[in-house]
Formats: structure tokens, sequence, C-alpha cells
């Protein structure tokens, strides 16, 4: 088959990795990919948001399978628009990506299906939204209904925060039409979790579940960022609570969405709080995750690309996934600044070093090729990846790799999977 994924980052180049060792994959395009991914793929100029020079690639190369990494062509409709030049592609077309790329939507479809979540109204109104922001008691959740890259949720502690970004997104506009309207919501405590299955429209194969790090620094603290590092698996999530994850949260949402005539096709990522009360879905994402997407895949032993065909062309019971009975933890390393203003430009030294250490696999996200040079691109720039058969064991792994690589102008957290390790320890 002739393939082509689309995206650019650490999850895609993961993705490419595990499709080009796939027996039925004769060639392998990339758009637009980095520096990683053309090791192992034709890496083409077209960026992830040009959905007509996506499916006119794909058209012209006689592409069988696109497989996409990002949300914004999903919820744009890339997959519909392949559909319509008769192109199959893994993800979901654009009214089933809506879980994603609406708040509001997702919480609907909860509410109809009876999977637990907290408590919600959705406003355009900002008197109204204040009221109701008074009734749920501190801390209060604002959200931006549309997609802001991660950046559209506040956490306010005190009522004066939580009026002032219902002002700054109803009023100010200060993510645009993606808080036309807001979600307010009730807080939930726990610890969070990921939790990954595919859907072919009717049937689940549940993946893994996985933790991410959010904030830049260790310990937790600093800015939030897309995800300094993640391990999977996490001992939050046992078989017990991954059947009830499956039972109470993904089942009902696939069987929902199916009853509306919008069957979900793809991988569904539900961002879970995991509390006294069990799992409750804080969101959901129509796509792998990154930097989960990069632990997943070292993880997975059985051949990926089928399960992808079989998400588009239905028959995802007959299939059955092994995994390595083993930890993967990802350390990002990330330029410095990011997330804020960061330089780019800086050289990367040592990969090929790092990639000998054992148990180790480097996946690259913001990086770029000048002649023999690798060079950093973007804010989070490679991923690396540590296996082993915990999680102390698989962070050591991961550290012996960052450690051979020679980059000043990079930095990562040193506690990636703090909390597994700490659960093992007691
Ligand atoms: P979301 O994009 O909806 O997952 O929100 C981003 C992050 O905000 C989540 O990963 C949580 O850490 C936090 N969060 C979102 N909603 C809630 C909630 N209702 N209660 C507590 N934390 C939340």
């Amino acid at each position: 088959m002739r393939i082509l994924v689309v995206g650019g980052g650490g999850r895609e180049h993961a993705l490419c990795w595990k499709i080009a060792a796939s027996p039925l994959c004769d060639r392998l395009w990339c758009a637009p990919g980095n520096a990683g991914i053309e090791q192992v793929a034709d890496c083409v100029a077209i960026g992830v948001e040009d959905l007509d020079g996506i499916v006119r690639f794909a058209r012209e190369h006689a592409i069988d399978f696109v497989v996409v990494g990002p949300e914004a062509p999903l919820v744009a409709g890339l997959v519909d628009r392949l559909k319509e030049a008769g192109i199959a592609a893994f993800g979901p077309d654009a009214a089933a990506a809506r879980l994603e790329g609406s708040k509001s939507f997702m919480k609907e479809i909860c509410d109809a299906a009876g999977i637990p979540t907290a408590r919600w109204q959705r406003f355009a109104d900002s008197a109204a939204a204040k009221s109701f922001a008074r009734t749920l008691g501190l801390p209060v959740v604002i959200k931006a209904d549309g997609l802001a890259a991660g950046k559209g949720v506040i956490i306010a502690e005190t009522i004066e925060d939580a009026d002032r970004a219902i002002d700054d997104m109803l009023v100010g506009k200060a993510f645009g039409a993606a808080g036309a309207e807001i979600v307010v919501e009730e807080f939930l405590d726990g610890e969070e979790a990921s939790f990954f299955a595919l859907s072919d429209g009717t049937h689940i194969l549940p993946l893994a579940a996985a933790q991410d790090h959010k904030r830049a620094f260790d310990g937790d603290r600093g800015p939030n960022t897309g995800g300094m590092g993640a391990y999977s698996p996490t001992p939050l999530v046992d078989a017990a609570m991954q059947q009830r994850i499956v039972g109470e949260i993904i089942a009902p949402t696939v069987r929902t969405m199916a009853a509306r005539g919008t069957p979900f096709r793809g991988v569904l990522f539900a961002g879970l709080m995991i509390g006294r009360h069990g799992p409750k879905l804080l969101e959901y994402n129509v796509r792998f995750g990154d930097p989960e997407c990069q632990a997943l895949m070292v993880r997975l032993k059985s051949d990926l690309l089928p399960a992808l065909i079989a998400c588009h062309d239905g028959g995802l019971d007959h299939l059955d996934l092994r995994w390595h009975d083993a930890t993967a933890l990802n350390v990002v390393m990330a330029a410095r600044g990011y997330p804020g203003a960061y330089e780019k430009g800086s050289e990367i030294r040592g990969l090929d070093r790092a990639a000998q250490q054992k148990n180790v696999q480097i996946f690259h996200a913001g990086t770029q090729r000048d002649g023999d040079r690798i060079l950093a691109t973007g804010g989070r720039v490679l991923g690396i990846v540590g296996i082993g058969r915990d999680a102390a064991e698989s962070q050591a792994c991961a550290y012996a790799g960052v450690d051979a690589i020679d980059w000043p102008g990079g930095f990562c957290r040193r506690d990636i999977g703090w909390r597994a390790i700490g659960a093992a320890k007691t």
C-alpha cells in the first residue's frame, strides 16, 4: 500500500516509524514531516492545514490510505474531503471530530449517553455565565467551546478570576470564534490519566492508558505546555479501571455517536479525572496524544496498520493487538524558553550516540536537516523514549538517551514518571 501520514511532530514520527515497519506498507510519505521522519518516509512540503494540497497530493500519487495525525485538519474536514476524492483515511470525519472541536458538543454526548463528567452549562452571555459559575463553588472551570490549541481552559480559584475569564472570552474575544461560546463547569478532584481506544464506528478496540506531564518544570511546576513527557501504562489504570473506562465512557460514546448518524471512526483519546467516584471524562481528543503516542507505539508489538485500516473499513472486532509487557516513558526535549519565546536554528549533536543507548528510541518533533546538521526548529524538539520492565527502569533508559545528546539550546524535565515510580515504591 501507498500511505501518506499528515503531520510533522513527534506523534507523526512515531506513527511513521511503526507504519514503515508494516509488511503492508510499500511506500510512505509524510506531509510535512521533519528531520527524523525523513529517515523512514519521503517528506513533502505541504502544511497540515492545506487540505487542497493534501487531497491533490494523495490523488496525484495514488495514495491508498491517509493517516491524519493532528486535530486541526480533522475538525476542518480533511477526512470528508479525502472521501469525496475516493481516498480512504484514518481519523473521524468533521461531524465526529466535533467531539474535540466543540466542548459543548462533547458534553451533550455525555448527557445523552449518561457518561460521568463534570456538571456544566454552555453560555454566549456573560451575565448568565457568571451567575451559573457562582452556583458551582470554587475552583470553577471556564472553557472556550472551540479549538484553542490547548490554551482555552481556565481554572479559576476566585470568583473574580472566573468573572475575568468569562469576560475575556465572551466580551474580549480572547480566543476569537473558538470562544464565542463557553462552557462553565464544576472542578473535579483526582488524578489525571489518558485512555486510548480505536473505533470503526461500531466496535471498540481498547489500546492502553498513559499519563503525561503538562507543566514545563520539575515537580509539575511552571507554565502549561503541550506535554513535557508521558508514560504507558500507568498504575492508575489497572484492568478493573480499564473495564470501567471502556464500559462507562468509551462504549456509550461510540453507541451514541452511531445512533445520531455520526459514527466515530478513528482513535478516541479520553482525558480522564480518576477520583474517589471512579473515572470521569474531562475531554475527548479525536487523535493520538503527543507525547503519549510515542510511548504507545514503542510498547505496541503488533502491526499498527491493519488496525488503522479496520477503523475505516470496519471489522475491528476481528483484530487483536499485542503489547510489550513493559513500560515506555517519553522525555520531551524542548528549546530553552518554551512554552514562551524560544530561539530557532540551534544545532543538535549526539543523536546517533543517543540512539545507540540500550532500550532507547528517539523521535523528532521540531527538527530540520541542514546538510549534515540537525537543527531545532520548534518548541518541543525531540522525544526520547526509554523502555524497561517498570517506570523506574524505563526512566533510567530514557535519561541515558537524553544525556548522550549534546544540545545546549535545549532543556527537559528530569522527573518524568515520578508518580508511577512513587506508586511502585509504596
Ligand atoms: P481539557 O482541555 O478540557 O482537558 O482541559 C485541560 C486541563 O484542564 C485538563 O487536563 C485538566 O488538568 C484541567 N481541567 C479541565 N477541566 C477540569 C475540571 N472540570 N476539573 C478539574 N480540572 C479540569
